[in-house]
This record gives structure tokens, C-alpha cells and sequence, in this order.
């Protein structure tokens, strides 16, 4: 019945005595902590603006993209922005023309809404480049919500200004049961190469299931493909 308070304590829950059941006092003792603790540790508060705290590296600051060369590291593959909970990222890809780009395609623009995103970091933990990294950036501010969208003009960031958090990443993400850093770009990305014959000759050294699974007839699969689903209308 609405209105009656329902008893919620447990059988192994101790009685409080008269002065606990006063507050008070514990009160005074939580007061007398903070104050001792005021006076005997150092002052951990910064003059912000005029004074930045300098994030580890361990930090997830906003994400941004990798630039290498003047280019993003990003070869367009989608997957962060299936990862991304709250769909804060968009991007459309195109094919990369010159023949001696390692990359197959790269993305003709890439947009992250500042506004939706959490900070969670899985755009980058399913990146298989390492072409997105949170940065140490935490200070965000915008007039408008139009201006809240990142586009690769803001997005880009010189691989040389994120070395601290790549080093992270290959300390810490993707250790193997050898205590090894996974290695990027090399045997964990064959889907973004164009150079088969890298991919035969680890195929013939070591990773022999990556016969089934990357390495394909030099035609198009898909010619003889056929949709068979109804179109939406
Ligand atoms: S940090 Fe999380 S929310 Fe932000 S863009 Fe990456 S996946 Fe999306
Ligand atoms: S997961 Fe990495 S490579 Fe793939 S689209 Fe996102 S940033 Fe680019």
C-alpha cells in the first residue's frame, strides 16, 4: 500500500547506537576529516585556464584521427562507426587512385558529432589501423551544435603529436598470450593491402589459415552475385 515504509533492514545489519541515530556527530567527525585533510595534504586544484592538467597517456580525451604524410591513416573500413554506441561517427569512403598507395580505399570525408560522443574509446579499440586514438584533448567548447561536428579538417591530427598514446596502445592493447604487442599494419590489416605478394609469403611462412579467409581470385567474387532480398520502398 502506498504511503507505509517498508522495512529494508537486513539480519546481519549491526544497531545504531543513541548518537549515530543523532547524525550529528558523524557530521563533526566527517567535517573534522576534510579539514585535516585540507591543512596536512597539497592542493591538487589548477589555475584553469591559465594553468592545463596534463592528462597520462592512459587518458581518453576526444578522438582523432591519425595523420600521416598529410593523410589520414584511416582506410575508410567502417568498423568504428558500427562500434560506435551512440552513432556519433559518419563517414563515406572512396578508392585511393594512386597504384603505389599501400591503401585500397580512404575516406572522402569523416565526421564525429562531439555532441554524441561519450569518450568510450571503441572507435579505437576496433580499429584495425590505429588510424583513430583518443587524444589528451578534454576541453571542448562550441557556439552551436553544427560547430559540435568534427569534420577531417579538425579531426586530423600528425602522427608525430600522438606518439604518447600509439606508444600506449602498443604497450597495453591487443597483448597476446606471448606478452607480445600486436603488430599493426603488418599481419593484422592484410584486408586494407594491395600487395598480395606480401600476403602469399606469409601465407607460405607461418599464417596458413589466412589462405581461407584473405586471399581470394584475382577477378571479382561478387560478379555473379545476385540480391535476393525485397527493396524497402
Ligand atoms: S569514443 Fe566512443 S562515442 Fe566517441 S566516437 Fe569513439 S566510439 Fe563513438
Ligand atoms: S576503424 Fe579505423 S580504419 Fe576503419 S574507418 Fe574507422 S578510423 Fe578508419
Amino acid at each position: 500500500m502506498p504511503g507505509i515504509p517498508k522495512l529494508t533492514k537486513s539480519d546481519n545489519e549491526r544497531d545504531l547506537n543513541f548518537w549515530e541515530r543523532m547524525y550529528l556527530p558523524e557530521i563533526f567527525k566527517g567535517l573534522g576529516y576534510s579539514f585535516r585533510k585540507i591543512v596536512k595534504e597539497p592542493n591538487y586544484a589548477f589555475q584553469y585556464p591559465d594553468e592545463l592538467w596534463d592528462p597520462p597517456d592512459s587518458y581518453r580525451g576526444r578522438p582523432v584521427l591519425v595523420e600521416e604524410e598529410g593523410k589520414p591513416r584511416c582506410v575508410s573500413c567502417n568498423l568504428c562507426a558500427r562500434a560506435c554506441p551512440p552513432m556519433a561517427i559518419s563517414m563515406q569512403s572512396k578508392e585511393v587512385d594512386d597504384p603505389t598507395s599501400p591503401k585500397e580505399r580512404e575516406p572522402a570525408w569523416f565526421e564525429i558529432n562531439m555532441l554524441r560522443c561519450i569518450y568510450c574509446g571503441f572507435c579505437e579499440e576496433v580499429c584495425p589501423e590505429e588510424a583513430i586514438v583518443m587524444s589528451k584533448e578534454y576541453d571542448l567548447t562550441f557556439h552551436d551544435r553544427e560547430e559540435a561536428i568534427f569534420g577531417l579538417d579538425r579531426l586530423m591530427v600528425p602522427v608525430e603529436r600522438l606518439s604518447d598514446r600509439l606508444e600506449y596502445l602498443e604497450e597495453h592493447r591487443n597483448v597476446q598470450e606471448t606478452k607480445e604487442a600486436w603488430q599493426h599494419r603488418e599481419d593484422n590489416n592484410l584486408h586494407s593491402l594491395k600487395d598480395r605478394h606480401l600476403l602469399r609469403a606469409l601465407i607460405e611462412s607461418e599464417m596458413r589459415t589466412l589462405e581461407e579467409t584473405h586471399l581470394r581470385e584475382e577477378e571479382p567474387v561478387a560478379a555473379d552475385n545476385r540480391w535476393g532480398g525485397v527493396r524497402s520502398k
